[in-house]
């Protein structure tokens, strides 16, 4: 998946970055930044984990990314063919999910996220759209509507607002090695220059660097695999890869595994007796779900689950810096740090069967008024009701259609993964439609008959988080969470 180069007649937008740079260290001391830079920054928490599979692997200055598990897993997804998913749209969702950030975010000149942003469509049928009682209202285009005809009468709804960005117009940051935002104060900087012992000022030297979308997925990918992105990408030092695996068991250790209380996905694994190595799964759907919804869940909500321990580069930092941040001279308000802290899914994307803790946005109702202006019939959306008497006809109160319903089935909350079936899954979450003559050639090169074993893994909220953190930092994943509960794995049959 290479990036389409920008043609070479396209106006880039770059912005200016001022870094403060250690010469005899090779070192970025910090940077100064302004909203345009930190805005885009912190975009980075709001966007759905599958729109970073993407963008990290794509070709910017830096080689592409692979990231954990979750690189293989979104392939997986692309190469699923549809039938095994409730409609066309699931798949559009998992490769392309939506952020419920991103009016925030999608109108910043250096913005990344190339998702489309959320449309609205009425059914094509005008009628329908009149008639007593409740009309559909749909987020997803061409979704069939309860008559039958597809949605896909496109409405702006009114008051919907485009946010400018995350924080204040006139705020300045500085913005460590790490990633971190701080607020632009004297003491801070001074304070860096101290932290980091700098004793030869004659070495430190400002420098600026223009930033454009391409220097923005850089930073994107040093994130998420750098201890210092700022240092490597100034002087484009190849980034350490950390030892994929720096699990932090003392962090599974906190608490009890999961209690019984609360749902459990059922996994039947096959592992090598030997060495505990998970070979394959077969799971229902349930499980290919909840595999699936990762592709969707906001990167800060996964660092919120986490509690800071995700292991990865440094983004747990730039997660972190948000809880410093003043709700008045920084960031644009209270609502919106707590937001940016713990961003939910977006609208649609969460199902009734997550077992892990994080909901979706709720979104507000809307109500369509239909008026006639001599024979031409008109038609408005918005969040209040208007009273007949300015013209309006009607006002009737629109129901979201769920994106997965068809008309025979509208039952809300579905996952992702058409079921009942069968899938199989591997230890780097590669899931794919069972096959036994696939299961059976593809064990045949990997180990004898002989040492292999079958284990019932039973998945609730801890282990769900395991998988799901191990899914960021491991190319084995499922064999990582095997190894860290050998208890559950007792739980033969
Ligand atoms: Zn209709």
């Amino acid at each position: 998946m290479a990036a389409t180069e920008a043609p070479s007649n396209e106006q880039v937008y770059k912005v200016p970055l001022k870094v403060l740079v250690d010469r005899s260290l090779n070192k970025v001391v910090f940077a100064e930044a302004r909203k345009d830079f930190v805005d885009v920054l912190l975009s980075f928490l709001a966007l759905p984990l599958g729109t970073i599979a993407r963008l990290v692997a794509m070709e910017s200055n830096i080689p592409p990314v692979k990231l954990g598990s979750l690189s293989s897993l979104y392939e997986s997804v692309s190469n699923l063919e549809e039938e095994h998913l409730w409609t066309p749209t699931c798949k559009e969702m998992l490769l392309h999910p939506r952020s419920s950030m991103e009016s925030y975010y999608q109108h910043l000149k250096l913005n990344i996220d190339d998702t489309q942003p959320t449309k609205y469509f009425l059914c094509e049928n005008l009628e329908c759209s009149r008639k007593y009682g409740e009309s559909l209202l749909s987020i997803f285009n061409n979704q069939r509507c309860s008559c039958g005809k597809l949605m896909n009468r496109i409405v702006y709804p009114e008051n919907i607002t485009l946010e400018n960005g995350f924080v204040n117009e006139t705020a300045t940051f500085i913005i460590c090695d790490d990633l971190s935002v701080l607020p632009n104060v004297l003491v801070t900087s001074l304070n860096l220059l101290e932290k980091l012992g700098i004793k030869d000022m004659d070495a430190i030297e400002e420098q600026t660097v223009d930033i454009s979308k391409r220097e923005v997925v850089d930073l994107l990918k040093l994130s998420l695999i750098s201890k210092s992105p700022l240092t490597d990408f100034i002087f484009e030092k190849k980034p350490r890869v950390d030892d994929l695996n720096p699990t932090n068991e003392s962090w599974f250790e906190k608490g009890e595994e999961s209690s019984d209380e609360g749902r459990r996905i059922v996994v039947r694994a096959l592992v090598k007796k030997s060495n505990k190595k998970f070979m394959f799964a077969g799971a229902e759907e349930d499980f290919a779900d909840f595999l699936f919804s990762f592709l969707t869940l906001p990167l800060g909500g996964v660092l919120h689950m986490l509690e800071g321990n995700s292991s990865l580069g440094c983004i747990d930092e730039l997660h972190k810096s948000i809880s410093e941040l003043s709700p008045d001279r920084c960031l644009r308000s209270q609502r919106l740090k707590e937001e940016l802290a713990n961003p939910k899914c977006a609208l649609q994307f969460a199902f009734s069967g997550q077992i892990l803790p994080i909901v979706e946005v709720s979104l507000p109702v809307y109500y369509c008024h239909t008026f006639t202006d001599g024979k031409i019939n008109n038609l408005v959306v918005s969040t209040s009701t208007r009273p007949i008497y300015y013209g309006y006809d009607r006002s009737i109160q629109l129901k979201i259609l769920d994106r997965k319903s068809s008309i025979v089935d509208l039952r809300i909350g579905k996952g992702f993964a058409k079921g009942p079936s069968t899938f199989m899954v591997t230890d780097d979450l590669v899931v794919s439609p069972m096959s036994a003559i696939s299961a059976v050639s593809y064990l045949r090169s990997q180990v004898p008959l002989s040492d292999l074993e079958e284990r019932v893994i039973s998945v609730g909220v801890k282990e769900g988080l395991a998988i799901l953190k191990a899914s960021l930092n491991s190319t084995s994943a499922l064999s990582n969470v095997l190894q860290q509960f050998t208890k559950i794995t007792e739980l033969e049959n």
